[in-house]
């Protein structure tokens, strides 16, 4: 397999450390709010990249961290705290907030099928672990305090900017209003690891260390984390573009320097999604969350298969209308896949099978092609060989895609077998629904709702599609 590296800037054989064995870190949320899509983009292409390690063979171990305590408002060390915003803005404490929000992105992850990572750590939970690395930083001389903050010292390091060769356009997404500089530095790179002159004086979560009550700053959480779960050695870190710098430029050099030798082999960024009007915010225009997608009657998995119609180096336009192009799309592939499995008795055809996985593989060996890989799927629709065969190699297919294509073809034959017992009447008032909730006029769709429950009906949306039940 190939795989673009943000480390070398080509696309690289992919080799592990160890024969097999695979060790993969992923940026987890910061959990101060609802995740929007465009985070939820980042988590859909990784669980490919993730479900397709796993499908050439390799033993993955996948690690995630949950930040619930470091990350400011800038991507560097400035602005206010997220976790203390979102605590005051809904009345609640920083750990409320936490659990809250850590189950909400769960859930999403859930109902688009983004696998929970094999270990999930909140930063509060490795706190020993943080004032160890920052401890023996300040030992081998590459960490100082100032103010009453501990700072990494980038001009100790032969190299430091290993990511900022960015277009601005695609770093300054992640760079938000109100930096200010922090005079405290030796350099304009420095970094924090430990916060103990907190400017927020209503500031909840503090734990003792060797230099003073305090928290720590984000960069060090991805560190400890990986290195505490994943040994000295990782095979690959996953993140959105904006954490390419300064996250990971300042875990690679925390990592490197306590470690004394290279840390990650590959790093794998996933582009933004944006909206027309430019970048995806949780503040500003319309807050896009997969709740309010489910509430305008889309499928969490049409989204999912959105992002998949697209390659993860390429940044990608949200609209509403793109999205309902690929839930045409998507309904069609599903019809078609429903009819192409009808009759799936006979034996396999190994000839066909074995040259639509090698499309399948290929796609993906290929910096992880998805799009190419849904265009080997409508192959194996075309492809002139018997429903066994198509069935076996879409459910092998969906293994990385996970868009429970087979699911859902199943269900909408078994569905063309009831259709008789629903009256033409009331299939006639939920195509007007259906048409009423497309074009957002939700008055009108509750009303239809109505009149299709008192004749006895029962109309709801699921993840399926709409599903009609005779009342008892
Ligand atoms: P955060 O919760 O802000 O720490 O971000 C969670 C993940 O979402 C990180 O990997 C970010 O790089 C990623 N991310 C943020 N904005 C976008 C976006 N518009 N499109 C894709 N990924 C994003
Ligand atoms: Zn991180």
């Amino acid at each position: 397999m190939k795989i673009y590296n943000t480390l070398t800037r080509t696309k690289d054989e992919f080799v592990t450390n160890v024969p097999g064995k695979l060790s993969m870190y992923t940026c987890g949320p910061t959990v101060y709010h609802y995740a929007h899509i465009g985070n939820l983009r980042s988590y859909i292409m990784e669980d490919v990249l993730e479900k397709y390690f796993r499908f050439s063979g390799y033993n993955v171990t996948r690690v995630m961290n949950i930040t619930d305590v470091g990350h400011l408002t800038s991507d560097g060390d400035t602005g206010d705290d997220k976790m203390l915003k979102g605590a005051k803005r809904e009345h609640k404490t920083v750990m409320e907030i936490a659990k809250f929000y850590t189950d909400a992105f769960f859930d999403d992850c859930k109902k688009l099928n983004i696998k929970r990572p094999d270990v999930v750590e909140p930063a509060t939970g490795c706190i020993d672990e943080f004032i160890k690395v920052i401890s023996s930083l300040i030992e081998k001389g590459f960490a100082y305090e100032a103010g009453g903050n501990i700072y990494f010292d980038t001009s100790k390091l032969k190299q430091y900017y290993v990511f900022n060769d960015f277009k601005e356009e695609d770093l300054a997404v992640g760079v938000r209003e109100g930096v200010e500089e922090d005079s405290n530095k030796k350099n304009k790179a420095d970094f924090v690891l430990w916060f103990t002159k907190s400017k927020f004086e209503d500031q909840e979560l503090k734990w003792d260390s060797p230099w003073g009550i305090g928290y720590p700053g984000w960069h060090i959480e991805c560190s400890c984390i990986s290195m505490k779960n994943l040994g000295e050695y990782l095979d690959i870190h996953c993140g959105g573009i904006d954490n390419a710098f300064p996250h990971h430029t300042n875990e690679i050099a925390q990592s490197e320097a306590y470690l004394g030798h290279k840390w990650c082999n590959y790093w794998f960024h996933v582009h933004h999604l944006n909206t027309n009007s430019g970048k995806m915010s949780k503040s500003a225009g319309e807050f896009l969350t997969v709740s309010l997608l489910e509430e305008k009657g889309y499928d969490p998995l049409v989204y999912r298969f959105f992002c998949l119609l697209s390659h993860y180096r390429k940044s990608l336009v949200f609209s509403y209308e793109n999205l309902d192009n690929a839930a045409v799309s998507f309904n069609k592939l599903i019809a078609k896949t429903a009819s192409a499995i009808k009759d799936d008795s006979g034996e396999i055809d190994t000839a066909a099978y074995d040259k639509l996985m090698e499309s399948f593989k290929a796609a993906l060996d290929n910096d992880l092609n998805t799009a190419l890989a849904i265009t080997a799927l409508y192959d194996v629709l075309r492809e002139n060989t018997n429903g066994r065969t198509k069935k076996a190699l879409i459910a092998e297919f969906d293994k990385v895609l996970s868009l429970d294509i087979i699911a859902k073809a199943e269900k909408l034959n078994a569905a063309e077998n009831t259709t008789d017992e629903i009256p033409a009447e009331i299939a006639e008032l939920v195509e007007q629904r259906k048409a009423a909730r497309k074009e957002k006029n939700f008055a009108l769709a509750d009303e239809l709702r109505d009149k299709i429950t008192s004749m006895g009906y029962i109309v709801e949306e699921t993840r399926q599609g709409t599903k009609i039940t005779k009342q008892n």
